[in-house]
């Protein structure tokens, strides 16, 4: 086993903007689930932590080229990232769902995509998924770095529809983003929090203690229900 190493500052990187699970709150501070559950499983396990928005496929590559000791970003645990990441305990059940804006009337499902355009974030699940069905169904993507340009090429009409995680878009609309889901959630993989591979052991045990000293205490339920509600 790796020798934890308390007191010690790592660096994390993360997106930008991935609401409820990391975004600057009206203060500009820096919040979300992710966000909350890693700032209270360093204070469990005395080590602390230089957050990094950097962008989710930035956040990945940081972490490849050791430029951040890890990566926490509503990121899904998928069998090819375990091949260059080591992840923690799954923390979060998530998937993929496609929206549209609300006033959209003729897209109902993913035969409705053909000859048209779909928006996706680089590095992403959602962008995968589209990928796995764009010739099926006869669309095409266009690639974003980060998620507010993705949203915004959506209501601007260049593009028709999006995918993101289910999760995000239920936060999303229910903020009153103007978009809205029409198609049932694709299964998706649960989020991990990841180092990257052989790297920082010692940091992703006392991430796997801390979440679990969180889950015995209900200080996960509590993070949780402050951004999704009860029964979240
Ligand atoms: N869960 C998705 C993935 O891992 C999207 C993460 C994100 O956009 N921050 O690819």
């Amino acid at each position: 086993a790796a020798s934890a190493q308390p007191g010690r500052t790592y660096t994390v990187a993360t997106d930008i903007t991935f609401a409820p699970f990391e975004f600057q709150d009206s203060s500009g501070n820096f919040v979300g689930i992710d966000i909350d559950l890693l700032n209270e499983i360093a204070r469990d396990q005395g080590f602390s932590v230089d957050i990094q928005p950097v962008g989710f496929d930035a956040a990945l590559q940081a972490v490849q080229a050791n430029q951040a000791d890890a990566v926490i970003a509503g990121m899904s645990i998928t069998d090819a990232r375990r091949q260059v990441f080591d992840f923690s305990d799954p923390y979060f059940q998530s998937g993929v769902q496609m929206a549209v804006l609300d006033s959209n009337e003729t897209i109902e499902s993913y035969e409705d995509l053909r000859d048209q355009r779909v928006a996706v974030k680089n590095g992403t699940e959602g962008a995968s998924f589209a990928e796995s069905i764009k010739s099926e169904y006869g669309f095409t993507t266009v690639y974003f770095a980060d998620s507010a340009s993705m949203y915004d090429e959506v209501r601007t009409g260049n593009s028709v529809a999006i995918f993101d995680d289910y999760p995000v878009l239920a936060y999303g609309i229910a903020q009153g983003n103007g978009f809205k889901t029409v198609t049932e959630k694709e299964a998706g993989a649960d989020y991990g929090f990841a180092v990257n591979r052989g790297r920082n052991p010692e940091l992703l045990e006392m991430f796997n203690a801390g979440l679990a000293n969180l889950r015995a205490s209900g200080q996960y339920d509590e993070i949780v229900d402050r951004y999704l509600g009860e029964g979240a």
